[in-house]
Protein backbone atom coordinates (compact mmCIF):
# COMPACT_ATOMS: atom_id res chain seq x y z
CA UNK A 1 0.00 0.00 0.00
CA UNK A 2 1.49 3.19 -0.96
CA UNK A 3 0.61 6.06 1.60
CA UNK A 4 0.77 10.10 0.54
CA UNK A 5 1.90 12.38 2.97
CA UNK A 6 0.07 14.46 4.06
CA UNK A 7 -1.88 17.12 2.05
CA UNK A 8 -0.31 20.49 1.59
CA UNK A 9 3.28 19.56 3.36
CA UNK A 10 5.53 21.83 1.12
CA UNK A 11 8.45 19.90 0.40
CA UNK A 12 5.76 17.74 -1.12
CA UNK A 13 8.17 15.67 -4.48
CA UNK A 14 5.02 15.16 -6.24
CA UNK A 15 4.62 18.87 -6.83
CA UNK A 16 7.05 21.42 -7.97
CA UNK A 17 5.87 25.82 -6.90
CA UNK A 18 6.30 28.49 -9.38
CA UNK A 19 6.58 31.69 -8.20
CA UNK A 20 6.85 35.40 -10.11
CA UNK A 21 7.22 38.23 -8.42
CA UNK A 22 5.84 41.53 -8.69
CA UNK A 23 7.33 44.39 -6.88
CA UNK A 24 6.62 48.44 -5.91
CA UNK A 25 9.49 50.70 -4.97
CA UNK A 26 8.84 53.57 -3.84
CA UNK A 27 11.39 56.01 -5.65
CA UNK A 28 13.54 58.64 -3.30
CA UNK A 29 12.85 61.73 -5.51
CA UNK A 30 12.60 64.75 -3.69
CA UNK A 31 9.22 65.69 -5.43
CA UNK A 32 6.34 63.32 -6.51
CA UNK A 33 5.95 61.58 -9.65
CA UNK A 34 3.76 64.42 -11.90
CA UNK A 35 3.48 67.62 -9.63
CA UNK A 36 5.78 69.82 -7.32
CA UNK A 37 4.54 68.24 -3.96
CA UNK A 38 7.39 66.99 -1.80
CA UNK A 39 7.53 63.63 -0.75
CA UNK A 40 7.25 62.27 2.97
CA UNK A 41 6.52 60.39 5.53
CA UNK A 42 5.19 60.56 8.64
CA UNK A 43 4.32 64.35 8.09
CA UNK A 44 0.75 65.20 8.86
CA UNK A 45 -2.12 63.97 6.85
CA UNK A 46 -2.71 66.34 3.62
CA UNK A 47 -0.13 68.37 3.70
CA UNK A 48 1.59 67.94 0.42
CA UNK A 49 -1.03 67.89 -2.42
CA UNK A 50 -2.02 70.28 -5.09
CA UNK A 51 -4.67 70.14 -7.70
CA UNK A 52 -2.67 67.57 -9.89
CA UNK A 53 -2.19 65.01 -7.55
CA UNK A 54 -5.86 65.53 -6.20
CA UNK A 55 -7.25 64.70 -9.25
CA UNK A 56 -8.75 68.42 -10.11
CA UNK A 57 -10.14 68.90 -13.16
CA UNK A 58 -8.08 70.54 -15.74
CA UNK A 59 -4.70 70.22 -13.89
CA UNK A 60 -1.84 68.53 -16.19
CA UNK A 61 1.16 65.92 -14.53
CA UNK A 62 4.49 67.02 -15.67
CA UNK A 63 7.32 63.96 -15.66
CA UNK A 64 9.68 63.93 -12.86
CA UNK A 65 13.37 63.46 -14.78
CA UNK A 66 15.22 62.16 -11.66
CA UNK A 67 12.40 59.59 -11.31
CA UNK A 68 12.83 59.11 -14.81
CA UNK A 69 16.86 58.62 -14.13
CA UNK A 70 16.15 56.53 -11.30
CA UNK A 71 14.38 54.05 -13.55
CA UNK A 72 16.80 53.84 -15.79
CA UNK A 73 19.70 53.31 -13.11
CA UNK A 74 16.87 50.14 -11.98
CA UNK A 75 16.87 48.97 -15.44
CA UNK A 76 20.30 49.00 -16.09
CA UNK A 77 21.54 47.48 -13.03
CA UNK A 78 18.82 44.66 -13.41
CA UNK A 79 20.45 44.43 -17.09
CA UNK A 80 17.46 45.58 -18.87
CA UNK A 81 16.79 46.99 -22.09
CA UNK A 82 16.08 50.34 -21.89
CA UNK A 83 13.44 51.63 -24.74
CA UNK A 84 14.32 54.74 -26.14
CA UNK A 85 11.06 55.82 -26.37
CA UNK A 86 7.78 54.50 -24.15
CA UNK A 87 4.48 55.40 -23.37
CA UNK A 88 2.08 56.48 -20.37
CA UNK A 89 -1.26 54.76 -20.01
CA UNK A 90 -3.78 55.69 -17.87
CA UNK A 91 -4.95 52.59 -15.55
CA UNK A 92 -8.92 53.23 -14.91
CA UNK A 93 -10.35 52.00 -11.81
CA UNK A 94 -12.43 53.33 -8.96
CA UNK A 95 -11.33 53.59 -5.29
CA UNK A 96 -11.15 56.18 -2.46
CA UNK A 97 -7.56 56.53 -2.52
CA UNK A 98 -7.68 57.47 -6.35
CA UNK A 99 -9.13 60.37 -6.76
CA UNK A 100 -8.16 60.71 -10.83
CA UNK A 101 -10.33 57.75 -10.58
CA UNK A 102 -7.08 56.28 -12.92
CA UNK A 103 -3.39 55.77 -12.30
CA UNK A 104 -0.84 56.79 -14.99
CA UNK A 105 0.72 54.05 -15.07
CA UNK A 106 2.79 52.16 -18.22
CA UNK A 107 1.09 49.55 -20.02
CA UNK A 108 2.68 47.69 -23.98
CA UNK A 109 5.44 50.04 -24.07
CA UNK A 110 7.17 50.29 -20.99
CA UNK A 111 10.55 51.59 -20.52
CA UNK A 112 12.68 48.84 -19.31
CA UNK A 113 12.67 44.80 -20.90
CA UNK A 114 13.98 41.56 -20.08
CA UNK A 115 16.81 41.14 -17.85
CA UNK A 116 18.34 39.15 -14.77
CA UNK A 117 19.21 39.42 -11.11
CA UNK A 118 20.53 36.14 -9.98
CA UNK A 119 19.22 33.09 -11.05
CA UNK A 120 16.04 35.42 -11.95
CA UNK A 121 14.69 36.37 -15.67
CA UNK A 122 13.31 39.82 -14.98
CA UNK A 123 10.21 40.72 -17.50
CA UNK A 124 9.84 44.07 -17.09
CA UNK A 125 10.31 47.41 -15.04
CA UNK A 126 7.75 50.37 -16.00
CA UNK A 127 6.91 53.89 -14.20
CA UNK A 128 4.02 54.72 -12.40
CA UNK A 129 2.61 56.60 -9.44
CA UNK A 130 1.60 55.90 -6.35
CA UNK A 131 -1.91 55.71 -4.29
CA UNK A 132 -2.77 58.09 -1.68
CA UNK A 133 -2.90 56.07 1.41
CA UNK A 134 -6.25 54.70 3.09
CA UNK A 135 -5.87 55.33 6.90
CA UNK A 136 -8.85 52.91 9.02
CA UNK A 137 -10.39 54.51 12.11
CA UNK A 138 -13.04 53.04 14.53
CA UNK A 139 -15.82 55.30 15.47
CA UNK A 140 -13.96 57.14 17.94
CA UNK A 141 -11.60 58.68 15.48
CA UNK A 142 -8.66 56.94 16.79
CA UNK A 143 -6.59 54.38 14.45
CA UNK A 144 -8.04 51.03 15.05
CA UNK A 145 -10.66 48.71 13.73
CA UNK A 146 -11.95 49.66 10.97
CA UNK A 147 -15.53 51.65 10.78
CA UNK A 148 -14.67 54.57 9.20
CA UNK A 149 -11.78 55.19 6.96
CA UNK A 150 -10.08 58.33 5.76
CA UNK A 151 -8.01 59.52 3.20
CA UNK A 152 -4.31 60.49 3.33
CA UNK A 153 -3.16 62.26 0.01
CA UNK A 154 0.42 62.71 1.08
CA UNK A 155 1.25 59.47 -0.90
CA UNK A 156 -0.81 60.23 -4.07
CA UNK A 157 1.39 60.54 -6.62
CA UNK A 158 4.60 59.09 -5.38
CA UNK A 159 6.78 57.86 -7.79
CA UNK A 160 6.87 53.98 -7.92
CA UNK A 161 8.64 51.62 -10.49
CA UNK A 162 7.41 48.49 -11.12
CA UNK A 163 9.12 45.34 -11.12
CA UNK A 164 7.59 42.58 -13.00
CA UNK A 165 9.98 39.18 -12.62
CA UNK A 166 9.27 35.98 -14.62
CA UNK A 167 8.51 32.63 -13.20
CA UNK A 168 11.72 31.58 -12.12
CA UNK A 169 11.59 31.14 -8.64
CA UNK A 170 10.82 28.02 -6.72
CA UNK A 171 10.41 27.97 -3.27
CA UNK A 172 9.30 30.49 -0.07
CA UNK A 173 12.99 30.46 0.95
CA UNK A 174 14.44 31.31 -2.50
CA UNK A 175 12.03 33.97 -3.06
CA UNK A 176 13.08 35.22 -0.10
CA UNK A 177 16.50 35.25 -0.74
CA UNK A 178 16.34 36.50 -3.93
CA UNK A 179 14.04 39.82 -2.62
CA UNK A 180 17.17 40.42 -0.76
CA UNK A 181 19.40 40.47 -3.25
CA UNK A 182 17.04 42.75 -4.93
CA UNK A 183 16.43 45.11 -2.10
CA UNK A 184 20.28 45.38 -1.48
CA UNK A 185 20.89 45.77 -5.33
CA UNK A 186 18.20 48.76 -5.11
CA UNK A 187 19.35 49.78 -1.67
CA UNK A 188 22.96 49.87 -3.23
CA UNK A 189 21.85 52.69 -6.12
CA UNK A 190 20.36 54.83 -3.79
CA UNK A 191 17.00 55.73 -5.20
CA UNK A 192 14.73 54.02 -2.64
CA UNK A 193 14.84 53.92 1.48
CA UNK A 194 13.42 49.97 0.21
CA UNK A 195 12.06 49.86 3.87
CA UNK A 196 9.25 46.76 3.77
CA UNK A 197 8.13 48.36 7.15
CA UNK A 198 7.20 52.10 5.63
CA UNK A 199 5.54 50.36 2.07
CA UNK A 200 8.74 51.72 0.40
CA UNK A 201 9.24 48.39 -0.92
CA UNK A 202 5.89 46.18 -1.51
CA UNK A 203 6.01 42.63 -3.10
CA UNK A 204 3.00 40.96 -4.62
CA UNK A 205 4.00 37.13 -5.39
CA UNK A 206 2.26 35.03 -7.71
CA UNK A 207 2.11 31.40 -6.84
CA UNK A 208 1.59 28.05 -8.32
CA UNK A 209 1.97 24.42 -7.96
CA UNK A 210 2.08 22.00 -11.04
CA UNK A 211 3.59 18.07 -10.89
CA UNK A 212 6.84 17.91 -10.53
CA UNK A 213 8.90 17.58 -14.13
CA UNK A 214 6.02 19.38 -16.20
CA UNK A 215 6.60 22.14 -17.85
CA UNK A 216 3.76 23.69 -17.84
CA UNK A 217 2.80 26.33 -15.56
CA UNK A 218 -0.67 25.81 -13.51
CA UNK A 219 -2.97 28.34 -12.58
CA UNK A 220 -1.57 31.19 -10.38
CA UNK A 221 -2.76 33.28 -7.30
CA UNK A 222 -1.29 36.20 -6.12
CA UNK A 223 -0.70 37.21 -2.86
CA UNK A 224 -1.24 40.82 -2.30
CA UNK A 225 1.62 43.21 -0.23
CA UNK A 226 3.77 41.03 1.86
CA UNK A 227 5.26 43.77 4.32
CA UNK A 228 8.12 41.74 5.25
CA UNK A 229 10.35 39.17 4.04
CA UNK A 230 9.22 37.02 6.90
CA UNK A 231 5.71 37.43 5.77
CA UNK A 232 6.69 36.96 2.22
CA UNK A 233 8.45 33.75 3.27
CA UNK A 234 5.51 32.19 5.22
CA UNK A 235 2.48 33.52 3.08
CA UNK A 236 4.25 31.85 -0.01
CA UNK A 237 4.52 28.53 2.19
CA UNK A 238 1.36 28.60 3.54
CA UNK A 239 -0.28 29.00 0.00
CA UNK A 240 1.49 26.50 -2.44
CA UNK A 241 0.39 23.66 0.66
CA UNK A 242 -3.09 24.74 0.08
CA UNK A 243 -2.81 24.48 -3.45
CA UNK A 244 -1.08 21.21 -3.25
CA UNK A 245 -3.66 19.80 -0.92
CA UNK A 246 -6.57 21.13 -3.66
CA UNK A 247 -4.70 19.91 -6.36
CA UNK A 248 -4.50 16.31 -4.06
CA UNK A 249 -8.20 16.36 -3.46
CA UNK A 250 -8.71 16.63 -7.35
CA UNK A 251 -10.00 20.22 -6.75
CA UNK A 252 -8.67 22.95 -9.00
CA UNK A 253 -7.10 26.18 -8.29
CA UNK A 254 -9.15 29.14 -9.01
CA UNK A 255 -6.96 32.42 -10.18
CA UNK A 256 -7.36 35.14 -7.56
CA UNK A 257 -6.14 37.66 -5.53
CA UNK A 258 -5.23 36.42 -1.56
CA UNK A 259 -4.56 38.00 1.31
CA UNK A 260 -1.95 36.37 3.70
CA UNK A 261 -3.03 37.23 7.74
CA UNK A 262 0.92 36.77 9.10
CA UNK A 263 -1.10 36.91 12.58
CA UNK A 264 -3.67 33.78 12.04
CA UNK A 265 -1.29 32.29 9.07
CA UNK A 266 -5.14 32.35 7.18
CA UNK A 267 -5.48 33.17 3.25
CA UNK A 268 -8.51 34.70 2.17
CA UNK A 269 -9.74 35.58 -0.98
CA UNK A 270 -9.65 39.77 -2.03
CA UNK A 271 -11.38 39.61 -5.17
CA UNK A 272 -11.36 37.55 -8.44
CA UNK A 273 -8.90 38.26 -10.69
CA UNK A 274 -9.03 41.36 -13.11
CA UNK A 275 -8.27 41.17 -16.46
CA UNK A 276 -6.21 44.19 -18.60
CA UNK A 277 -9.28 44.85 -19.97
CA UNK A 278 -11.10 45.42 -16.79
CA UNK A 279 -8.84 48.54 -16.64
CA UNK A 280 -9.90 49.90 -20.09
CA UNK A 281 -5.90 51.66 -20.18
CA UNK A 282 -5.42 53.94 -23.06
CA UNK A 283 -2.18 56.02 -23.69
CA UNK A 284 -2.37 58.80 -20.98
CA UNK A 285 -3.57 62.26 -23.70
CA UNK A 286 -1.60 64.98 -21.31
CA UNK A 287 1.82 63.19 -21.65
CA UNK A 288 4.20 63.29 -24.55
CA UNK A 289 5.88 59.87 -25.33
CA UNK A 290 8.73 59.45 -22.86
CA UNK A 291 11.54 60.33 -24.37
CA UNK A 292 15.38 58.65 -22.89
CA UNK A 293 18.17 59.77 -24.85
CA UNK A 294 21.59 57.88 -25.10
CA UNK A 295 22.86 60.98 -23.09
CA UNK A 296 20.41 59.82 -20.17
CA UNK A 297 21.25 56.48 -20.97
CA UNK A 298 25.17 57.10 -20.86
CA UNK A 299 25.02 58.98 -17.66
CA UNK A 300 23.42 56.18 -15.83
CA UNK A 301 25.55 53.94 -17.13
CA UNK A 302 28.84 55.53 -15.68
CA UNK A 303 27.05 56.15 -12.41
CA UNK A 304 26.13 52.54 -11.54
CA UNK A 305 27.93 51.55 -8.49
CA UNK A 306 29.27 48.23 -7.62
CA UNK A 307 25.81 46.35 -6.84
CA UNK A 308 25.98 43.26 -4.34
CA UNK A 309 25.95 40.38 -6.49
CA UNK A 310 29.34 41.79 -8.23
CA UNK A 311 30.56 42.71 -4.52
CA UNK A 312 29.67 39.04 -3.41
CA UNK A 313 32.18 37.71 -5.96
CA UNK A 314 34.97 40.42 -5.10
CA UNK A 315 34.50 39.15 -1.31
CA UNK A 316 35.37 35.37 -2.70
CA UNK A 317 37.50 36.02 -5.27
CA UNK A 318 40.05 39.20 -3.17
CA UNK A 319 39.05 38.39 -0.13
CA UNK A 320 38.75 33.98 0.08
CA UNK A 321 35.38 34.52 1.82
CA UNK A 322 32.79 31.38 1.75
CA UNK A 323 30.22 32.01 -0.96
CA UNK A 324 27.98 31.84 2.03
CA UNK A 325 29.48 34.55 3.88
CA UNK A 326 29.93 37.14 0.63
CA UNK A 327 26.40 36.27 0.48
CA UNK A 328 25.71 37.08 4.00
CA UNK A 329 27.49 40.31 4.50
CA UNK A 330 27.15 41.88 0.18
CA UNK A 331 23.31 40.79 0.46
CA UNK A 332 22.63 43.69 2.99
CA UNK A 333 24.60 46.20 2.51
CA UNK A 334 24.91 47.90 5.06
CA UNK A 335 26.48 44.79 6.64
CA UNK A 336 29.07 44.78 3.30
CA UNK A 337 29.63 48.60 4.31
CA UNK A 338 30.63 47.66 7.75
CA UNK A 339 32.88 44.94 7.23
CA UNK A 340 34.44 47.24 4.50
CA UNK A 341 35.25 49.86 7.10
CA UNK A 342 36.53 47.74 9.45
CA UNK A 343 38.59 45.78 6.94
CA UNK A 344 39.78 49.30 6.17
CA UNK A 345 41.54 49.12 9.94
CA UNK A 346 42.67 45.87 9.18
CA UNK A 347 44.97 43.79 7.34
CA UNK A 348 43.59 41.94 3.98
CA UNK A 349 45.06 38.75 5.18
CA UNK A 350 42.56 38.76 8.43
CA UNK A 351 39.46 39.38 5.80
CA UNK A 352 38.17 36.23 6.84
CA UNK A 353 38.74 36.27 10.77
CA UNK A 354 36.64 39.70 10.56
CA UNK A 355 33.87 38.56 8.34
CA UNK A 356 33.23 35.39 10.85
CA UNK A 357 32.64 38.48 13.43
CA UNK A 358 30.03 40.24 11.54
CA UNK A 359 27.15 37.50 12.41
CA UNK A 360 28.18 37.46 15.89
CA UNK A 361 27.49 40.93 15.81
CA UNK A 362 24.81 40.82 14.66
CA UNK A 363 23.40 37.90 16.60
CA UNK A 364 24.14 40.34 19.68
CA UNK A 365 22.44 43.17 18.31
CA UNK A 366 19.41 41.95 16.98
CA UNK A 367 19.29 40.74 13.48
CA UNK A 368 17.34 43.46 11.52
CA UNK A 369 20.09 46.36 13.02
CA UNK A 370 22.56 48.09 10.96
CA UNK A 371 26.46 47.56 13.11
CA UNK A 372 26.86 51.32 12.29
CA UNK A 373 24.43 52.37 15.22
CA UNK A 374 25.74 49.88 17.58
CA UNK A 375 28.34 50.79 20.00
CA UNK A 376 30.79 48.83 17.91
CA UNK A 377 33.36 50.61 16.03
CA UNK A 378 34.36 48.76 13.18
CA UNK A 379 37.45 49.82 14.26
CA UNK A 380 37.17 48.14 17.07
CA UNK A 381 35.81 45.28 15.33
CA UNK A 382 38.78 44.80 13.83
CA UNK A 383 41.03 45.16 16.62
CA UNK A 384 39.22 42.47 18.19
CA UNK A 385 39.95 40.28 15.46
CA UNK A 386 43.00 41.12 14.64
CA UNK A 387 43.57 40.33 19.14
CA UNK A 388 42.50 37.02 18.07
CA UNK A 389 44.34 36.47 14.90
CA UNK A 390 47.67 37.14 16.79
CA UNK A 391 46.63 34.55 19.66
CA UNK A 392 46.47 37.13 22.00
CA UNK A 393 43.20 36.59 22.74
CA UNK A 394 40.92 33.26 22.47
CA UNK A 395 38.44 32.91 20.11
CA UNK A 396 36.13 32.06 23.39
CA UNK A 397 37.36 34.95 25.69
CA UNK A 398 36.95 37.43 22.13
CA UNK A 399 33.29 36.38 22.38
CA UNK A 400 33.10 37.72 25.61
CA UNK A 401 34.66 40.98 25.02
CA UNK A 402 32.36 41.58 22.11
CA UNK A 403 29.47 41.09 24.39
CA UNK A 404 30.65 43.83 26.49
CA UNK A 405 31.73 45.83 23.60
CA UNK A 406 28.01 45.62 21.91
CA UNK A 407 26.79 46.61 25.75
CA UNK A 408 29.06 49.51 26.59
CA UNK A 409 31.57 50.19 23.58
CA UNK A 410 35.14 50.71 24.21
CA UNK A 411 38.76 49.84 23.11
CA UNK A 412 39.08 45.72 23.44
CA UNK A 413 42.25 45.93 24.83
CA UNK A 414 41.31 47.71 27.33
CA UNK A 415 38.59 45.67 27.93
CA UNK A 416 40.92 42.11 27.73
CA UNK A 417 43.12 43.76 30.46
CA UNK A 418 40.40 44.70 32.43
CA UNK A 419 38.24 41.85 32.22
CA UNK A 420 41.66 39.79 32.38
CA UNK A 421 40.78 37.87 29.51
CA UNK A 422 44.33 38.12 27.70
CA UNK A 423 44.77 34.61 26.10
CA UNK A 424 47.13 32.24 28.44
CA UNK A 425 50.19 30.80 26.87
CA UNK A 426 53.03 28.90 26.63
CA UNK A 427 54.82 26.88 29.58
CA UNK A 428 55.74 29.99 31.41
CA UNK A 429 52.06 31.15 31.95
CA UNK A 430 51.53 27.67 33.95
CA UNK A 431 49.84 26.49 30.93
CA UNK A 432 52.18 23.45 30.87
CA UNK A 433 51.24 23.14 34.40
CA UNK A 434 47.74 22.80 33.80
CA UNK A 435 48.88 20.27 30.47
CA UNK A 436 50.31 18.35 32.92
CA UNK A 437 46.76 18.07 35.80
CA UNK A 438 44.72 17.21 32.79
CA UNK A 439 47.11 14.16 31.98
CA UNK A 440 47.02 13.14 35.74
CA UNK A 441 44.03 13.43 35.97
CA UNK A 442 42.64 11.89 32.75
CA UNK A 443 45.32 8.36 32.06
CA UNK A 444 43.08 6.60 30.05
CA UNK A 445 42.96 9.05 27.77
CA UNK A 446 46.34 9.93 27.82
CA UNK A 447 47.17 6.06 27.36
CA UNK A 448 45.18 6.36 24.30
CA UNK A 449 46.29 9.10 22.97
CA UNK A 450 49.47 7.37 23.24
CA UNK A 451 48.67 4.51 21.52
CA UNK A 452 47.83 6.49 18.38
CA UNK A 453 44.03 7.34 19.53
CA UNK A 454 44.04 11.20 18.57
CA UNK A 455 40.43 11.35 19.14
CA UNK A 456 41.29 10.82 22.90
CA UNK A 457 43.05 14.35 23.50
CA UNK A 458 39.55 15.83 23.35
CA UNK A 459 38.42 15.54 26.93
CA UNK A 460 42.52 16.51 28.15
CA UNK A 461 41.93 19.65 25.82
CA UNK A 462 37.75 20.55 27.43
CA UNK A 463 40.39 19.84 30.76
CA UNK A 464 42.39 22.75 30.39
CA UNK A 465 40.21 25.02 28.63
CA UNK A 466 37.71 24.73 31.39
CA UNK A 467 40.26 25.24 33.91
CA UNK A 468 41.27 28.76 32.20
CA UNK A 469 37.84 29.66 31.22
CA UNK A 470 38.22 29.44 27.56
CA UNK A 471 41.33 31.69 27.62
CA UNK A 472 43.50 29.09 26.34
CA UNK A 473 44.37 28.81 22.34
CA UNK A 474 43.21 25.14 21.77
CA UNK A 475 45.67 24.74 19.03
CA UNK A 476 48.36 25.28 21.83
CA UNK A 477 46.67 23.21 24.90
CA UNK A 478 46.36 20.37 22.17
CA UNK A 479 50.33 20.91 20.99
CA UNK A 480 51.36 20.89 24.18
CA UNK A 481 49.55 17.91 25.24
CA UNK A 482 51.22 15.90 22.22
CA UNK A 483 54.17 16.83 23.16
CA UNK A 484 54.19 16.15 27.02
CA UNK A 485 52.40 12.54 26.22
CA UNK A 486 55.32 11.68 23.87
CA UNK A 487 57.88 12.10 25.96
CA UNK A 488 56.43 9.94 28.70
CA UNK A 489 55.85 7.81 26.29
P1 LIG B 1 -1.20 38.83 -15.10
O1 LIG B 1 -1.62 39.03 -16.52
O2 LIG B 1 -2.12 38.00 -14.30
O3 LIG B 1 -0.76 40.08 -14.43
P2 LIG B 1 1.43 38.25 -15.85
O4 LIG B 1 1.71 37.32 -16.96
O5 LIG B 1 1.51 39.72 -16.07
O6 LIG B 1 0.06 37.89 -15.21
O7 LIG B 1 2.44 37.87 -14.68
C1 LIG B 1 2.38 38.53 -13.46
C2 LIG B 1 3.38 37.86 -12.54
O8 LIG B 1 2.98 36.53 -12.29
C3 LIG B 1 4.78 37.76 -13.09
O9 LIG B 1 5.69 37.97 -12.02
C4 LIG B 1 4.88 36.35 -13.57
O10 LIG B 1 6.20 35.86 -13.47
C5 LIG B 1 4.00 35.62 -12.60
N1 LIG B 1 3.35 34.43 -13.15
C6 LIG B 1 2.73 34.31 -14.34
N2 LIG B 1 2.20 33.08 -14.47
C7 LIG B 1 2.53 32.39 -13.34
C8 LIG B 1 2.27 31.06 -12.87
N3 LIG B 1 1.56 30.19 -13.57
N4 LIG B 1 2.76 30.72 -11.66
C9 LIG B 1 3.45 31.61 -10.92
N5 LIG B 1 3.71 32.84 -11.31
C10 LIG B 1 3.26 33.25 -12.50
MG1 LIG C 1 0.21 41.98 -13.80
ZN1 LIG D 1 0.89 67.51 -6.03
Amino acid sequence: MSEHPPAGVVDDVDYEAVIGLEIHVQLKTSTKMFCGCALSFGDPPNVHTCPTCLGLPGALPVVNERAVRFAVLIGLALGCEIAERSLFHRKNYFYPDNPKGYQISQYDVPLCRGGRLGEVRIHRVHLEEDAAKLVHLGQSGRIHGSDRSVVDFNRCGTPLVEIVTEPDLHSPEQAREWLTLLRATLRQLGVSDVNMDEGSLRADANVSVRPAGSSELGTKTELKNMNSFRFLERGVRAEIARQVGLLRAGEPVVQETLHFDPSSGQLTALRSKEEAHDYRYFPEPDLVPLVVEEEMRSAARSELPELPAARAERFERELGLSAGRAHELAFRGELGDYFERALAAAQPAQAVELANWIPLLVERIGSDADPADSNVTPESLAELAKLVGSGEVSRDAARTVLTTLVATGGDPREIVTREQLGAITGEDDGLGELVKRAIADDPDAAEKLRAGNMKAIGPLVGYVMRATGGRADGGEVARLIREQVAQRG
